[in-house]
């Protein structure tokens, strides 16, 4: 990522089509009560006191499984943002995790978090593009055992139009976003293949939706849900592929990223607010646990309703 070269999401004015609250304006059913059946207290159109409200689970990230004891993990990305969090949300569910990063120094801070909290976990600092580093990789894998989960999040983005973008910007994008998923996902297929294992690439809402300055970018997101169907077919049923598709969610990507922008953004989405990395996490540990078995080749949006909330506007 290239510094102030946020993926902003959906930085234009918009209409607010809703109030600020979901509900503003409509009567609802406390869903508590009356039972279907027509038991329990009638329905009188007004909401009983609801009490205190209770605390709104952001995406904490707490762990309420154990779903990757045993399993091994690799992590891209991991020194920073959503990748930093997939980390941790694996380690904390019983993964040995390999994270990987450009930035080692970062990379270390994840790490020994990691294992402050009890969980196993070792940077390999690397290139995703450095197809010779994923060598590297893999051997710290082999240290916990073969690997069973890739998450794949390292990327760039240089923002410009297509005619002021140069060739080198360009494909130095592609090569993190694209080529670099491409040489992990074959450096560990083999693991993979044999421990029917799960793979889940971080693409982004601007793979369906164009916003300027980001061609690269754009290209490379949605590229990776081609990517993502075509590996599904011919590698299953061995090894599950999916994508998650981030809106905005508030990482380092967004530093260079000022307060008006943020407000636009955070106002086009239904939720009302940014995302949180453990929020991320928690969708790409859900496609990579036992229990997304019969889930492959899709993707999942985790944009707070910012992809709905544009398409109603
Ligand atoms: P981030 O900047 O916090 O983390 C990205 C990490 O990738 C950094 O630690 C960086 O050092 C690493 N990296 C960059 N180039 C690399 C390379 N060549 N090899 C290895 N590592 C490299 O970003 P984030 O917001 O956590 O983004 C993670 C993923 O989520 C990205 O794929 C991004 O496109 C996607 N995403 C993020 C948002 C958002 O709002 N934050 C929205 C949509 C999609």
């Amino acid at each position: 990522m290239r510094a102030g070269s946020g993926p902003r999401v959906g930085a234009q004015a918009r209409t607010r089509t809703t109030g600020p609250y979901p509900h503003e304006g409509t009567a609802h059913v406390n869903p508590g009560a009356p039972a279907p059946d027509g038991s329990g207290p009638a329905y009188t159109g007004a909401d009983p006191d609801p009490g205190p409200e209770p605390e709104r689970d952001t995406g904490t990230g707490t762990p309420t499984a154990a779903r990757f004891t045993g399993r091994v993990a690799v992590v891209t990305g991991g020194a920073s943002g959503i990748g930093a969090a997939t980390a941790a949300r694996l380690a904390a569910e019983g993964a040995a995790v390999v994270v990987t990063d450009v930035a080692a120094e970062r990379g270390e801070a994840v790490v020994a978090a990691i294992r402050a909290d009890g969980g196993r976990a070792v940077l390999v600092p690397a290139d995703v593009t450095d197809a010779t580093a994923w060598d590297d990789v893999v051997a710290a894998a082999h240290s916990f055992g073969p690997v069973g989960v890739l998450s794949a999040n390292a990327y760039a983005c240089d923002i410009a139009p297509a005619h002021e973008m140069s060739l080198a910007s360009w494909e130095h994008q592609l090569a993190v976003n694209l080529t670099g998923v491409f040489l992990g996902f074959k450096a560990v297929l083999a693991d993979l293949r044999a421990h029917r294992g799960a793979v889940v690439l971080t693409s982004s809402v601007h793979a369906h939706t164009g916003i300027p300055g980001r061609p690269a970018y754009a290209a490379s997101k949605g590229a990776l849900l081609s990517l993502c169907g075509q590996l599904a077919v011919e590698y299953g049923p061995d090894v599950r592929v999916n994508a998650v598709l981030p809106g905005p969610v508030l990482t380092p990507a967004w530093d260079g990223i000022g307060e008006a922008d943020r407000a636009l953004t955070v106002e086009g989405t239904a939720a009302g607010r940014f995302g949180s990395p453990a929020e991320v996490a928690a969708a790409i540990a859900f496609l990579a646990a036992d229990e997304a078995s019969y889930i492959t080749g899709t993707s999942l949006v985790v944009d707070g309703g910012w992809s709905v909330k544009k398409a109603s506007a």
